[in-house]
């Protein structure tokens, strides 16, 4: 098959990529010529296992394209997938302007029929705007053309994307019309041959159940938030906890580890997004409200322990940041947890060095250059470098390499010997007897 994906961030590269390792000729459409370049000459502009390769040989033999002009690459694909970021407004909502702006070149550019794909998070009844604006240009124009607008919510995980696209749990399909069924069945088809994963459902369900799958998963991590703080207060370890209540299989050991909070570009926006669709149909989500409203505070947490073992002026303090990315696995800051920790930090007179096994080049995107170039915060050379001369060294991102640390060259690095842990990774009685101070999130 011929496809276009229009946006190629994570959602938009990986769908390409996979889809072309599959046969399919896929032309990858962005407005950013520079990232368009760099792909072509194999420098992708995300860091996501396993995406290197296939995108590499895919546009080697010819099956996966980039290019800049939607028009282009419209002539003889019969599916454009719609891939763009719906990034929060100010009152929460997801912005559609992108959305809707490839909406309308779509159809510009639309001469035979043509499956559009919503690939974006997208609000219950974007799939109708995206149908009308389409019709609008179409009847400008004053051209008849057939197309089928179609919701296809994406599920994959940043730091296995490629995994979770190729094996997905589940292929959501919000259609409601029998040739873009035939359509995208056939395209899934690869991915379907194990045994049948394709939930067909209407439009507006299959937008809904992004959010509604988003915001369990939020709701999930704020839940269990709230019992490690409550854990705290009452000296219980709400590590032992949480693996007392994940072996009932009603509840399960996913999604319910604590730590300083979710970050990434799909939780925070999504879970305002819904709760904003909420208030607009004259529904109060309370539940969604205090899944944020935990949040908020528990990026917070890390700062606070640091204050109450510090004091409020952390002038002439220095601490020791490992992990910058909103999880491992991705070098994607963006809402994570360690932007906050280091702007309060760094607002209280504190020196902080940092150090991401892949995020450090995005550092430079969050951070006031002012703070790096008067190093208020460095961006250290590696995780030991971070920790030279600190009070504390604090864990946000729990990557591998920094599951089990060399004390031994923590101590020699650092003047203080303190260790907060965000993330619950290490055992608080191994890390007493290596000498240091422990403190972990609700134990
Ligand atoms: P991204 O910001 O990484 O990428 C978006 C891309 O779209 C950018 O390259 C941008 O240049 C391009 N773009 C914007 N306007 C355009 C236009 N008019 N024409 C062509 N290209 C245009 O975004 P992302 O993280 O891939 O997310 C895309 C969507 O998928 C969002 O709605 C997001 O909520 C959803 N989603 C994201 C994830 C994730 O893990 N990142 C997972 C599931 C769903």
């Amino acid at each position: 098959m011929k496809i276009t994906v229009v946006g190629t961030g994570y959602v938009g590269l990986v769908t390409g990529a996979c889809f072309s390792e599959m046969g399919n000729t896929v032309t990858c459409v962005d407005v950013d010529r520079k990232k368009l370049e760099n792909l072509e000459r194999g420098i992708l502009p995300i860091y996501e296992p396993g995406l290197d390769g296939i995108v590499k040989d895919n546009y080697k033999n010819g099956f996966l394209l980039f290019s800049d002009s939607l028009e282009a690459s419209m002539k003889d694909a019969s599916i454009v997938f719609i891939a763009v970021g719906t990034p929060p407004k100010e009152d929460g909502s997801a912005d559609l302007q992108h959305v809707l702006a490839v909406a309308s070149e779509i159809g510009k550019c639309m001469n035979d029929y043509t499956v559009v794909v919503n690939k974006s998070t997208v609000p219950v009844g974007t799939a109708e705007h995206v149908t009308a604006t389409i019709n609008k240009v179409l009847e400008n124009r004053g051209a008849e053309v057939e197309f089928d607008v179609v919701s296809n919510p994406e599920f994959l995980k940043e730091g296995d994307a490629v995994n979770d696209f190729m094996k997905p749990d589940r292929i959501i399909l919000g259609i409601e019309s029998k040739k873009a069924e035939s359509y995208m069945k056939e395209l899934y088809s690869p991915f379907n041959r194990n045994h049948d994963k394709v939930q067909v459902m209407g439009i507006k369900d299959a937008e809904m159940t992004k959010y509604a799958a988003n915001s369990m998963l939020a709701t999930k991590i704020s839940f269990m938030n709230e019992i490690a703080c409550i854990c705290e207060r009452l000296g219980v370890d709400v590590e032992n906890v949480r693996k007392g209540i994940g072996s009932d299989t009603r509840i399960g050991y996913s999604f319910i580890y604590p730590g300083c909070g979710y970050g990434g570009s799909c939780f925070p926006k999504d879970v305002k997004a819904l709760i904003r669709t909420s208030r607009e149909n004259d529904f109060e989500p309370t539940l969604l409200d205090a899944v944020e409203s935990r949040n908020a505070s528990q990026k917070n947490v890390l700062f606070k322990k640091i204050v109450s073992k510090f004091g409020s002026d952390l002038s002439g303090k220095s601490f020791g940041i490992w992990g910058l990315a909103f999880k491992p696995g991705t070098d994607d800051m963006r809402e994570a947890s360690s932007i906050v920790l280091i702007t309060s930090l760094i607002e209280a007179g504190a020196t902080v060095r940092a150090y991401d096994p892949q995020a450090m080049g995005e550092a430079l995107e969050y951070f006031d250059p002012t703070c790096l170039k008067e190093q208020r915060l460095i961006l250290a050379q590696n995780q030991y470098d971070a920790v030279t001369g600190a009070d504390a060294m604090v864990l946000v991102t729990e990557w591998k390499q920094f599951r089990q640390p060399d004390y031994k060259a923590l101590q020699e690095e650092m003047t203080g010997n303190v260790i907060f842990d965000g993330r619950n990774q290490y055992s608080p009685e191994f890390v007493k007897s290596a000498g240091f101070h422990y403190i972990g999130i609700g134990r």
